[in-house]
């Protein structure tokens, strides 16, 4: 049986189905699997209304723990960006004293 064209749901455009799809409703260019993806989402959420209320009811103690883990994280990060920096100024003093001295040199040679 040959597949036979119908119009997208989307878009309006004409598209073959697939072949190992043949309810497909949806051509498959990006935009209208993605509006499709966007659509189902949507479906889910309205057919399960309470499930991220619930999820955020039961997740309180952990969100709590996250929160304190990030902070400490957050801490021992900065910790770790001010070594960073003062490594990295030494190292950039260090690198613009030899380049001074080399554009010295230079000029030096120069004259
Ligand atoms: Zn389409």
């Amino acid at each position: 049986m040959p597949s036979e064209e119908r119009f997208c749901k989307s878009c309006g455009k004409p598209f073959l189905p697939n072949k190992y799809r043949p309810n497909q409703t949806i051509c498959s260019s990006l935009e209208c699997q993605y509006q499709r993806q966007l659509d189902n989402m949507k479906k889910w959420r309205e057919g399960n209304p309470n499930y991220f209320k619930y999820k955020e009811s039961q997740d309180a103690s952990w969100k709590s723990t996250c929160r304190e883990r990030s902070l400490e994280w957050r801490k021992r990060h900065q910790e770790y960006l001010k070594l960073y920096r003062e490594e990295h100024r030494d190292r950039h003093r260090t690198y613009m004293k030899d380049y001074m001295t080399e554009y010295r040199r230079r000029k030096k040679l120069a004259i």
